[in-house]
């Protein structure tokens, strides 16, 4: 399969690579599209960036094939999967710091977002892949890690109605969005 694969020096390349399969409680994607995450910029310019390594984690996809064992998903769902997912039962998981756990660290999408087809481990199909509604567009759903993302930050910052916020660095829909959400004030 093609795959867009990150050298040294932050340079990009086209590349046949091997195409995953789906093992026991796995499901294989083929991509529908990935959105460009600000992580990934930074890993193009990062010198010290672990290389090669195929970037990308923002995915939406359809099922083309699912491993023994998984359930509620079967081949033809279109779905988003995070690539990371904590173990729920380390030190940084019980005080909510999940994104701290080994485990989080240490999982991924194989090989990455910007390949056609994508392995999802079987912890990440258990507890962080979900079937996309028809009404969202693939561009959509491609946003549902980095509205996460956004939503946790504003949990995290226990914002609360009456409040005053000042949300930086956030595309602006997605800014007063959140900032309704949690019913704060922006600074006028
Ligand atoms: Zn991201
Ligand atoms: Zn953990």
């Amino acid at each position: 399969m093609r795959a867009v694969v990150l050298h040294g020096g932050g340079h990009l390349a086209a590349a046949d690579v091997p195409r995953p399969a789906a093992g026991p409680g796995e499901l294989l994607l083929r991509l529908r599209g990935c959105g460009l995450c600000g992580s990934d910029i930074a890993k193009l310019a990062d010198p010290g960036a672990r290389v090669p390594a195929v970037l990308g984690h923002e995915v939406v996809g359809d099922v083309v094939e699912a491993g023994d064992g998984v359930r509620g998903f079967g081949v033809g769902d279109r779905v988003v999967a995070a690539h990371h997912v904590p173990c729920g039962a380390c030190h940084y998981c019980w005080r909510g710091s999940e994104s701290m756990c080994r485990a989080f660290k240490e999982s991924n999408l194989d090989p990455g977002g910007f390949a056609e087809f994508v392995r999802v481990p079987a912890g990440n199909v258990r507890a962080a892949t979900f079937r996309v509604p028809d009404h969202l567009t693939d561009e959509e759903a491609s946003f549902v890690e980095p509205l996460a993302c956004c939503l946790r930050a504003v949990e995290r910052a226990r914002v609360q109605p009456g409040d005053t916020a000042l949300p930086r660095c956030l595309p602006t829909r997605r800014r007063s969005r959140a900032r309704r959400q949690a019913g704060a004030a922006p600074i006028t």
